[in-house]
Parts: structure tokens; C-alpha cells; sequence
């Protein structure tokens, strides 16, 4: 399945996730389960190297792994990229301590990962202000405050989630840092999961920060513009597996529909599988080379192109599934749509996306 095949067994998750992804998608129930799932499947390890605890392989297998998560189910790839990102924040931190501390618990998924970074990755595009202060206390102390609207895998029984802060104006210029916080930090309140239309178990909800004293042991990073522009084509690059997973899967059932109804879109699943292919490799290939930290337009376009794929495969699954497709609880179908619509507005969403392309058209013209 992947360059290096380095993949756990994930058939029982495979299994599971089948056998729930309506409930998944639609109630909240099973929320409490997912993380364990995937942790038990090894899943969180692929792409960690084998002195971290991980499974060894590299980030092109890490997000061959999201995307097989989301063929079954895409609010279990969402939690999967979630966790998967924060470790890839605390691998990719200079503040070493914080491995010791939470990296078993994370790669076992006994410890919930998430990240509220969708507000730093717009202020580094400088679409909006960090939402969130820090007040120094000297001796290498801070006090947090502010809200974030939307974070998933908070799980309410236990998280640590990474925030971007900015320093108060007494501080110079200093750049914005990056702070872990645990759930059960003074000051820390999470709100009731958020009344979603899909992805419901998804652990979704408002963090407010108020008053929370931390210290260096907690900083992921003290300069957030420049490590954030270093760990983005991760962050990007596992997102873009939701969008591969979802497509392979609307292709599939395409696949798997009567002859004369395929025959009538055969053309066209041929092509957006052609392009599937090409796209993912040309994701896998960047991210593992990093040319995307210093060019990331060429990723930006992979996402929107991606996002457009997943578009085109789940409208042609729709097309061959008919009135069947339109009934709850057959087939997923109906899921897809619901789950392919989140795809434009995660962050970066795309048209954040657009804008920064035609900025940067613009700059390379003038
Ligand atoms: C189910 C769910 C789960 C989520 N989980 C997380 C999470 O785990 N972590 C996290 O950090 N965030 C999360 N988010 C937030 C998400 O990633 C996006 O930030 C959010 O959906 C974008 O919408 P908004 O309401 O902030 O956009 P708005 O600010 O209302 O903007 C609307 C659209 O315009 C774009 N836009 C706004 N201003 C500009 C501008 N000046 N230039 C270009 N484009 C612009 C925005 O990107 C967006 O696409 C989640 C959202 C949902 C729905």
C-alpha cells in the first residue's frame, strides 16, 4: 500500500468504523471510543520513528494512514489528523521535555491530542489577529487568556491542546508563542460538543482560557511564525489524506455499481482516479522532501485540486447510487456528501487558499 509498507493491521478498525460511521457521523455516543480504536490499531505510530516509540516510515505513510481512516470514516480521519498533528507538534518541538511527558500516552491514544491552530495558521496568512494573550510573570512564567471556537478531539477525559498566544504589547515585538495546555490547567473550560450537521463524535467544541499560569516546560514554541511555517506541510499534508481516503472510497463504490451505469461514467472516474493518483504522489513526495516549507503554494494548490477531486468523485457516487443513495443507512452515500461538504472550509480553507494564491501570483508578477 505504501513506499516503505510501514502499515498496522488495521482491519478490525476498518471493520468497526464500517459497522459505525453513520453513528458516528450523526450522534455523539461513540465518541468516547474512537481515539482508543485507533490507538489499538497502531495507527497514531506510522510515520514515528522507531527511537520515539513510533512505527518507523515516514509522513508519506502517515498520511496513506488518514486517508485509509477516511474511506470508512471522515470524522475518525479528522480526530486521527488531530491527534497526529500534535504529535508531530511535540516531535517537532525543541522543548524535548514534552516527549518524555506525553508521547507514549499519545501514540497509545490513551491521551487525547488536539489542535487549535486553525486561528494561528490565519494570522500567519494575515487574515485575522491571534485570538489568544499571554501576560509574562518573569522567571519564565505566563498568564493565558482567550477563546477558540472550534477544536476537535477535545476529549472531555483528557486532552492537551496547542494554542498559539500572542505577548502582550509590553513585550516588545516578540513573536507569538505556542503553549500545550492540559484540561485540567486552572482556568481551562471546555464547552458542551458543538451542535454539528455531520462528523457529530468528532469531540468537537469551544476552548476558553482564562487566567492559566504556565511556565517554559509547557512552550512548544517561542517563535510561532517561523516553526509554524516549518510544521504546515504536515498539518496540510495529513489533512489532504482526509480528502484522498474520501475520494478513493466515492470511486470505489462507483466501481462496484452495475455495468451499464458505470459505463456511463466511466470516462470520468477514470480520469479523477488518473488525477488521484498523481496528486497524492506529488503530496507524499513534497512533504517527505520538504520543498513545501519553502514553497507552499505548490501545496496549497494540491489541496484545492484535492478538494475538487473529492467534489467531482462523491457527485459521480451520487450519480450511479440513485434514489438508493438519498435513503439513511445505505451505503454511506448520503454520508459522503455530508462529510465531503467539510472538506472547502477546514483550515486552511479554501478560500483562504485562493487568496493567498492570487497574492502570491501577483507578488511573482510584479
Ligand atoms: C467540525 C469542525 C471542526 C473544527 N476543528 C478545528 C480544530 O480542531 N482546530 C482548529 O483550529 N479549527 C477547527 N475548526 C475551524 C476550521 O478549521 C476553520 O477555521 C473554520 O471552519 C473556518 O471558518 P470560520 O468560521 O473561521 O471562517 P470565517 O472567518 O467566518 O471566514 C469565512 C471563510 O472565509 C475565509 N476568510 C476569512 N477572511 C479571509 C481573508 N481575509 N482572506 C482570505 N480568506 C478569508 C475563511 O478561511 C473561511 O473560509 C473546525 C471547524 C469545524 C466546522
Amino acid at each position: 500500500m505504501t513506499s516503505s509498507g510501514v502499515q498496522p493491521e488495521i482491519s478490525e478498525l476498518e471493520a468497526w468504523l464500517d459497522a459505525n460511521a453513520e453513528a458516528i457521523d450523526t450522534g455523539q455516543a461513540l465518541a468516547p471510543e474512537i481515539l482508543p480504536w485507533l490507538g489499538r490499531a497502531g495507527v497514531f505510530r506510522v510515520g514515528v520513528p522507531a527511537a520515539a516509540g513510533g512505527a518507523g516510515g515516514s509522513i508519506g505513510d502517515a498520511i496513506e494512514a488518514v486517508a485509509k481512516v477516511a474511506e470508512h470514516s471522515l470524522a475518525a480521519a479528522f480526530v486521527f489528523w488531530g491527534q497526529r498533528t500534535f504529535i508531530e507538534y511535540v516531535l517537532q518541538s525543541p522543548n524535548l521535555a514534552l516527549r518524555k511527558r506525553w508521547l507514549d500516552a499519545l501514540l497509545s491514544g490513551e491521551l487525547a491530542g488536539a489542535t487549535g491552530l486553525s486561528n494561528a495558521m490565519k494570522y500567519l496568512s494575515n487574515i485575522e489577529p491571534l485570538q489568544m494573550k499571554a501576560q509574562s510573570l518573569g522567571n519564565g512564567q505566563w498568564t493565558l487568556d482567550g477563546s477558540l471556537p472550534w477544536i476537535t478531539n477535545l476529549r472531555p477525559q483528557a486532552f492537551v491542546a496547542a494554542l498559539a498566544f500572542d505577548h502582550a504589547a509590553e513585550q516588545g515585538d516578540m513573536a507569538p508563542s505556542i503553549f500545550a495546555i492540559t484540561h485540567d490547567a486552572n482556568g481551562v473550560t471546555r464547552s458542551e460538543d458543538l451542535d454539528l450537521i455531520a462528523l457529530r463524535a468528532s469531540n468537537t467544541a469551544a476552548l476558553q482560557v482564562r487566567g492559566t499560569v504556565v511556565d517554559e516546560s509547557s512552550l512548544i514554541t517561542a517563535d510561532a511564525p517561523t516553526w509554524l511555517a516549518h510544521v504546515r506541510p504536515a498539518f496540510l499534508g495529513l489533512q489532504c489524506g482526509m480528502s484522498v481516503g474520501l475520494a478513493r472510497r466515492s470511486l470505489a463504490v462507483v466501481g462496484e455499481s452495475g455495468a451499464a451505469t458505470r459505463a456511463a461514467v466511466a470516462d470520468e472516474a477514470r480520469q479523477i482516479a488518473a488525477d488521484l493518483d498523481a496528486l497524492t504522489h506529488r503530496l507524499k513526495e513534497g512533504v517527505q522532501t520538504g520543498i513545501f516549507v519553502a514553497a507552499p503554494a505548490a501545496l496549497f494548490e494540491i489541496r484545492i485540486a484535492l478538494a475538487a477531486l473529492v467534489q467531482a468523485a462523491i457527485g459521480l457516487e451520487v450519480q450511479v447510487s440513485g434514489g438508493r443513495g438519498y435513503l439513511r443507512g445505505q451505503g454511506g452515500t448520503a454520508r459522503r456528501a455530508r462529510e465531503a461538504a467539510f472538506v472547502p472550509i477546514i483550515t486552511p480553507s479554501l478560500v483562504q487558499l485562493k487568496n493567498q494564491l492570487a497574492l502570491h501570483r501577483k507578488a511573482q508578477a510584479a
